[in-house]
């Protein structure tokens, strides 16, 4: 869906976690810089992204960068695909860059002794046990970026870092149509804001002060990777969560 001139925002029907959901990666329009397409989805969506690219007459060759807000499977599973048929280079957040080029485990994924006693276990379900058996995808990161930055795409976008669901989590803020890429830093629900997953999400008390730092910010229009679009008192709901996550500390 096309959500304004910047903006081309995805919606790939993706099982995760043994269920059908949606994937919400985003597409940062810019004829002269090239499009971006921020984060990849699960494994095999690159035929998917291709096709949703044609909404804007663009295919995956118009792709110039992919911005990774975390290395989370789900969102680099067809990082590698993606590379391979447009030539992208990969940005992301310095801390996140040793998680998504393999020289860190990735973050969720429990040491190696622990993966063994989980595979040999017949009560780890069998989409945990699927994920267990898959090595970590890794590619290498082309650009690091940092708290603050203002991109010169799309008549600017900020780089926000906003860590708890990982060490090195990015948001961005395409400040024209002030609109807020949240990626897992907060998730949705028909229009409704929440905050990141708590059993997916290490550190949610630097995943509260991220939200309370992006309620500084002046959003109209937020883009969630787990729920898409929300438009209805956008800052008001980031305020909101902020709130409730900082009392439940
Ligand atoms: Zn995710």
């Amino acid at each position: 869906m096309k959500l304004n001139d910047d903006l081309l925002v995805l919606e790939l029907q993706v099982n995760l976690m043994g269920g059908p959901t949606l994937l919400h990666p985003v597409v940062i329009l810019d004829d002269q810089a090239g499009h971006t397409l921020v984060d990849a989805g699960t494994p095999n969506l690159e035929d998917a992204i291709n096709a949703a690219l044609g909404e804007v007459g663009a295919s995956l060759k118009d792709i110039k960068r992919v911005i990774v807000t975390h290395h989370d499977l789900d969102h680099i599973g067809s990082l590698p695909a993606v590379i391979a048929a447009s030539g992208a280079q990969v940005w992301a957040l310095e801390r996140e860059i040793p998680l998504i080029d393999g020289r860190e485990r990735p973050q969720k994924r429990p040491p190696p002794e622990q993966v063994d006693a989980m595979l040999a276990d017949p009560n780890t379900p069998p989409h945990i046990q699927a994920m267990l058996r898959m090595p970590p995808i890794t590619v290498q990161v082309d650009r690091a970026l940092h708290d603050g930055e203002e991109l010169p795409l799309a008549g600017g976008v900020r780089v926000i870092a906003t860590p708890g669901h990982t060490f090195g989590h990015a948001s961005l803020y395409l400040e024209r149509g002030k609109t807020l890429i949240a990626g897992d830093a907060l998730t949705s629900q028909g229009g409704t804001l929440g905050g990141p997953p708590p059993q997916a999400t290490p550190d949610m008390t630097a995943a509260g002060e991220s939200v309370g730092k992006l309620a500084g910010l002046d959003v109209q229009t937020i883009v969630t990777y787990h729920g898409g679009v929300v438009r209805e008192n956008a800052k008001e709901q980031v305020n909101q969560v902020a709130e409730q996550m900082a009392a439940a500390e």
